[in-house]
């Protein structure tokens, strides 16, 4: 049997794969079974941030095996006050929680909120307010969050306690906190998989305010925008509002299974002894490999993801096949003339990995990608919308 004839026999049917079976690979190009290289422009959902195989990041992973692989959240290692530590102080919030996904990141937050308004406001105020189009994992209750119905259908009931409100609108998130009992508004800054879309600057701006003024918290969902995506550290930094609470995972493992979630001033104290836990949260090797990757998203490094941003920008729009170019540094969505997916496969079979959003192209290349490897992908994107 293939790879491919096993795959589909034995792995339940959830995902819609490239007939690709990758082997290997190096920074931003990857081999399949067959020796066909590739440019990956989607670096597996922006989460190798500095691509395959980087030596740094590795060398970081092996010093840690060789000490030690796991510990019970029973006894303190040194990786994740680590970790910790650099989050805290590159961001100003005050603690983290460590989990294993951006699913479970989201979870921790909404436990943290609805446990700071039961004890605040009394535990009726529970509802999370979440945006229309959002996405915020797979879990029941972060599909409940996620204001996209169709990933609803047949997995009802879901949490309750949700409510979904459209991007944008001030006077629906202002009619919604009047009637609902409220103890969070979750955004991301640029929804990914509902399209590359980000949100207005001055509807962050008056949610936050708003936001502040009824003491709901701000969720903002950075498992995809965070850990130097967006030419920032976290994209809520591209925005003028300071979360209460901040979710991440994707790139901020490099490739390792890792989710945090940032717990700001109101938050700081709202865990206590058993309210949660995770067994492989905080685990030391994904914890030092993370600590590789924040260390080194510095201010250089965040400019050259701006001019990369910049590049692919300039380049594709307003070129034959292409309708819009979405996104902030290095997210990218492409309105394409053409259906996505055909552009998608076109690419692929030209030697370029692309993924989809909606109807869009979406680009997540690794930060690190080389201009000139960016330069050959960009080209090949470019003939592959316009034939
Ligand atoms: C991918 C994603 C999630 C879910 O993360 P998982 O690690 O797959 O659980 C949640 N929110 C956003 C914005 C995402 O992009």
């Amino acid at each position: 049997m293939s790879i491919i004839e096993k795959d589909k026999k034995y792995i339940a049917g959830t995902y819609n794969r490239f007939p690709v079976e990758i082997v290997s690979g190096k920074g931003s190009v990857v081999l399949d079974a067959s020796g066909k290289e590739y440019i990956d422009m989607g670096s597996g959902i922006g989460v190798t941030s500095f691509g395959i195989g980087d030596d740094t990041w590795k060398q970081a992973v092996i010093a840690q095996l060789d000490k030690v692989q796991h510990m019970s959240n029973l006894y303190y290692t040194e990786p994740c006050a680590r970790l910790a530590e650099l989050l805290c102080e590159k961001t100003g919030m005050k603690k983290v929680f460590f989990s294993n996904s951006g699913a479970e990141a989201n979870e921790c937050a909404i436990k943290a909120a609805r446990k700071y308004a039961a004890e605040k406001k009394g535990p009726e105020y529970s509802t999370i307010i979440t945006l229309k189009n959002s996405f915020h994992g797979r879990t029941l209750t972060t599909l409940a969050a996620t204001g996209q119905d169709h990933y609803h259908e047949l997995f009802t009931p879901l949490t309750p306690g949700f409510v979904h409100v459209e991007s944008g609108n001030i006077d629906e998130l202002k009619s919604t906190i009047a009637t609902e009992k409220a103890a969070a508004l979750m955004i991301e800054c640029i929804q990914g998989e509902g399209g590359v879309i980000p949100i207005d600057p001055a509807y962050a701006k008056a949610a936050y305010e708003i936001c502040k003024e009824n003491d709901i918290l701000l969720i903002v969902d950075e498992v995809q925008t965070g850990n130097g995506r967006t030419g920032r550290l976290y994209a809520y930094m591209n925005y003028d509002i300071t979360p209460d609470i901040v979710s991440t995972a994707k790139g901020l493992g490099g490739g390792l299974p890792i989710g945090a979630t940032l717990l700001g001033e109101k938050v700081e104290h709202v865990f206590g002894f058993g309210d949660h836990g995770s067994t492989f949260g905080g685990n030391p090797i994904a914890c030092a490999a993370a600590c590789s990757i924040i260390e080194r998203i510095d201010e250089h490094l965040l400019n050259e993801v701006k001019q990369k941003a910049e590049y692919i920008k300039d380049t594709l729009s307003g070129k034959p096949g292409i309708e819009g170019v979405t996104g902030l540094g290095l997210m990218i969505g492409i309105k394409t003339a053409k259906p996505a997916a055909e552009v998608a496969k076109a690419c692929m079979e030209k030697g370029v990995l692309v993924l989809t959003a909606k109807d869009k192209v979406r680009l997540l290349p690794a930060l690190n990608i080389s201009q000139d490897v960016l330069e050959r992908a960009v080209a090949v994107i470019l003939s592959c919308c316009a034939e």
